[in-house]
Formats: structure tokens, C-alpha cells, sequence
């Protein structure tokens, strides 16, 4: 196992990962696990974009290395508790993979700054966008070490300090420019993959393809109750109650707390109930689940398709910016919660259409709607001034009483 003892050295590793990531065709961000001795567990980069198509919204280097992690102790390998694990990364955490680092209570060393979506945007290290419960832990775990010399690439260290088995500890100007300069050489690019989808008046009703189709047939192999509820679109009703209630108990069952996530396309046919799957990783919620499982679906139906296929699957299967995500249990102070909204926002990644500002709705409230627009108000740039993220509480009463009881 190769031991890596300087910060430099680590976040020479994390570089590399993101010029892989940036050769692959997607943000070039890529991150390494360290264990309490400074060996190294895994490295691995973003892989959010595969083969110029959207493969996973949430496949970011820490959201992966943290999957890995609980994976592995899945699988019955003893790996050192997440308080004694360090992720060095390339770039500042964005939201989902702060709430993911925060949940499992792991370490952070970050190399270049993201003033858009990073959790440090405003480079104070206090994380004003974080629920104040949040905050110290983060004070305590994240750390900016300083970078020397005299280009704008240059900075004093800030946060927490690096865990003690780092002898060095700063980054060479150099290494951090490159951290820099191989995600901003992507950032623009890979963004425009997700607003290349038919605006809402060219999509077409999943529900009128016959059964054989292969859309229908790969929709129901992920979800095989997809197309068997139908709502006014945007308009959840209490119809949507028993998928939801399913979805839950299997989320429970899974050790997670009840939640369970709908997607509904812009025809208000139920494409996806998701519940959580805590027992393989403690990240992998309700949330997580869907977007991804409603991402990969297309990937597949997608990948090595003629244009003609993709035009098709594009049409039918929309972007989930026109449909409306439908979530058990809302927002709360969470540290798995911001990690949802973050992924939300990763899942948008461009601004919600004009039609459709209440996409994410929610039944059962977390915390009052008031303090939960202000969280979202306080959140970094991207999530609050472009994605403009405002969870809603469903309309339909009847929905919201069958969830409660
Ligand atoms: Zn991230």
C-alpha cells in the first residue's frame, strides 16, 4: 500500500485523478482516501459524464470514495472508523458531497477553491451555508491548507489542520493551479451536456408506447409499478400515497428513517418510487437512489444508441428538471438532508425552466418552510442564485393526511 505522508504528495495524487476525469469527458475533479498512517485506500475521479452522456449526477470523487468506504465494510473489510479517514480532494466539496462527509463524520483536506458550488465559497472556512448543528463539525474536519507563493494561486491555510500524520503540511503553487485549472477547462463544457434535452413542449407521454417497447420495457425492469399512476402534472394526489408508503417500509427495513422519493414526469405519470438502501452505505438515500436509478435508465437506453434512439429516449424519458420530484419526509437540519439538496442541485445542475419552479415537492414537512427557504437562501451560488432551489410541500391534503397517519 503506497503511504503518502505530505499533503502535496496527496494532492498531487487527487490531480492526477482529475486530468483522468477531465480525459474521460467530465469535471475534472478527482479525490484520494487516506487512512490514519497516511496509506493510501482508493483514489478515483468524478464520473458524472461517461461516453459525452449523463451517466450519474452524484457520481462525484468524495460521494464515491465514501460509497467505497461503506462498501468495502459491507463486504466485512475492517477499515478504520470515518473519524480517523482523510479525503484529500482536487476541489472544494460542493453541498451533496459536504452533507455526505458531514454524515459519516470523515476528515477533508481541499486544494482548489469552487466559488460557485463549493461549501467554502466564500473562503472564510465558517460555512455559513451549512444549518448552524453543522457548522462546528465542519470547522473541526475541513481544512485548507495553506498554498505558497505569490500568484493568485497562493493562500493562507484555513480550517481545521490536516490529521498529524502529514508531515508536510502546504501545497506546492503549481499542484494547486493545475487542481484549478483542470476543472475550470471542463466546468463550462460538461454543463452544457445537461441543457441539450427537448425543451417540455417536445416531450412525448411515455404512456401511449405500447408494452414491448424498449423505453417501456427498461422503465419497468428499474420500477416495475412506472406508468401505473397518473396525476394532474405537477399535482401529486393522494393516488401517489400507497408507492410512497411502500417505499418507505423497504426504506425501514433497510435501516433508513422512513423516506421514500417519487419521480413524475411533466405528464404526471410515476416513473420511479425510490426508497433508501442504508444498509450497504449510510449515504444511500431515497434521494440518491432515484435520480440516480432515473439517470442510469437513460444512460442505458442511451449509450451506444443512433441519434435517432437518443432523440427518442431524450423525448419520452425527459430531463427530471420538467418533471417533479415528490419526497416522503421534507428537508431538516440534517447532514444526510443537505447532502439531498445538494444532489438535487447536481441533478438540475442548470437553472429549473420558468414553468416549473415547484419540481421538488415534498409531503410531510421536515421543518418549517420559512427556516428551509432560508436554508436554501443561504446555500452557495449555484444552488441559491442559479438552480434557485425552493422545496415546496405538496398541494393535495388528502396525500399529505395519508402520510401522516
Ligand atoms: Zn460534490
Amino acid at each position: 500500500m503506497k503511504r503518502t505522508i505530505d499533503v502535496q504528495a496527496a494532492v498531487a495524487i487527487a490531480a492526477s485523478e482529475a486530468i483522468a476525469a477531465k480525459t474521460q469527458g467530465t469535471f475534472g475533479v478527482g479525490g484520494v482516501m487516506l487512512d490514519q498512517h497516511g496509506n493510501v485506500l482508493k483514489s478515483l475521479h468524478n464520473n458524472v459524464i461517461k461516453h459525452g452522456l449523463i451517466y450519474d449526477p452524484t457520481a462525484h470523487g468524495e460521494r464515491q470514495l465514501i460509497d467505497w468506504y461503506y462498501a468495502e465494510r459491507a463486504k466485512g473489510r475492517e477499515l478504520p472508523p470515518p473519524e480517523e479517514i482523510t479525503i484529500v480532494t482536487s476541489l472544494d466539496p460542493c453541498a451533496m458531497c459536504t452533507g455526505a462527509i458531514l454524515s459519516g463524520g470523515f476528515n477533508v483536506v481541499v486544494a482548489a477553491p469552487d466559488q460557485k458550488a463549493g461549501i467554502n465559497y466564500n473562503g472564510s472556512a465558517f460555512f455559513p451555508s451549512l444549518p448552524s448543528t453543522l457548522q462546528p463539525q465542519a470547522e473541526a474536519t475541513f481544512s485548507y491548507p495553506a498554498v505558497l507563493g505569490t500568484s493568485s494561486y497562493a493562500r493562507r491555510g484555513a480550517g481545521a489542520s490536516p490529521k498529524p500524520f502529514f508531515i508536510g503540511k502546504t501545497i506546492a503553487e503549481p499542484t494547486q493551479a493545475l487542481c484549478s485549472l483542470v476543472f475550470e477547462a471542463t466546468s463550462t463544457g460538461v454543463m452544457d451536456l445537461f441543457n441539450i434535452d427537448p425543451p417540455q413542449q417536445e416531450l412525448k407521454d411515455p404512456s401511449t408506447l405500447p408494452e414491448d417497447h424498449p423505453i417501456v420495457r427498461a422503465l419497468k425492469r428499474t420500477f416495475p409499478d412506472a406508468l401505473t399512476y397518473k396525476c394532474e402534472p405537477r399535482r401529486p394526489d393522494a393516488g401517489l400515497a400507497p408507492y410512497l408508503q411502500a417505499a418507505r417500509t423497504r426504506d425501514k427495513g433497510m435501516a433508513g428513517r422512513g423516506d421514500a422519493v417519487a419521480l413524475l414526469d411533466s405528464f404526471g405519470n410515476l416513473i420511479l418510487c425510490s426508497h433508501g438502501r442504508h444498509t450497504h452505505s449510510g449515504i444511500r438515500t431515497a434521494f440518491m437512489e432515484c435520480t440516480r436509478a432515473y439517470a442510469q435508465l437513460r444512460y442505458k437506453l442511451m449509450e451506444g444508441a443512433d441519434a435517432q434512439t437518443q432523440a427518442e429516449v431524450r423525448q419520452y424519458l425527459g430531463h427530471p428538471k420538467d418533471g417533479t420530484f415528490v419526497f416522503a419526509l421534507g428537508p431538516d437540519e440534517s447532514a444526510l438532508s443537505f447532502m439531498n439538496l445538494g444532489a438535487y442541485g447536481s441533478t438540475m445542475e442548470g437553472a429549473l425552466p420558468g414553468n416549473n419552479p415547484d419540481q421538488f415537492q415534498y409531503v410531510v414537512p421536515g421543518m418549517a418552510e420559512e427556516q428551509l427557504h432560508a436554508l436554501c437562501g443561504r446555500m452557495p451560488p449555484l444552488y441559491r442564485n442559479l438552480i434557485r432551489i425552493r422545496p415546496v410541500q405538496v398541494a393535495d391534503r388528502a396525500l399529505i393526511e395519508a402520510l401522516d397517519a
